[in-house]
């Protein structure tokens, strides 16, 4: 486990875009976090680490949006509107989750059931206007080999 405490948005994409600069295709990242805690920013900070530099917003409304332009694509999923009929979609979202790029999941736990087994979770949480704590969990080897070197990039005591 690796925890963060950020006080503005640019540490936030700080840590994040250190992570967009090590994900492999395959990566899954899955975003939890009340509305507002911070989870389409950070997906900015990823993009910025992967090169892309079209403006990344929250596909609310598409589900899933993607962007080709940086190192892999990045495959940015929002199931926010889906709630917890989420699972039971047909998504095709294993193309993405087994494709090219990595797919970061805003609101992931509405698809708990349908997920591949080895990602890296972070719950984003409020602690004030600007303060928010970041805790990064990895569920199998490929995870914890990411959390490893972002340990490495983003050492926790600033
Ligand atoms: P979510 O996608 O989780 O609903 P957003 O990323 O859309 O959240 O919104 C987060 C909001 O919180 C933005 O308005 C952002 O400017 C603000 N914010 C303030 N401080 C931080 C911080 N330390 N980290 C991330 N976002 C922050
Ligand atoms: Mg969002």
């Amino acid at each position: 486990m690796l925890i963060y405490q950020t006080e503005s948005v640019e540490q936030t994409q700080r840590v994040a875009k250190a992570l967009g600069s090590m994900v492999q295709p395959g990566d899954l990242i899955c975003l939890s976090g009340d509305l507002g805690a911070g989870k389409t920013t950070f997906t900015q900070g990823l993009a910025c680490g992967l090169g892309v530099e079209e403006p990344v917003s929250s596909p609310t409304f598409t589900i899933i949006k993607e962007y080709d332009e940086g190192r892999i694509p990045l495959y940015h999923m929002d199931i926010y509107r889906l709630g917890e009929r989420a699972a039971e979609e047909e998504l095709g979202l294993d193309d993405y989750f087994f494709g090219a790029g990595v797919s970061v999941v805003e609101w992931a736990e509405w698809l708990e059931e349908v997920l591949p087994a080895d990602r890296v979770q972070v719950m984003l949480q409020n602690l004030s206007a600007e303060g928010r704590k970041i805790t990064f969990t990895a569920t199998g080897p490929r995870s914890e080999a990411r959390l490893k070197e972002l340990n490495e990039a983003c050492p926790t005591s600033r």
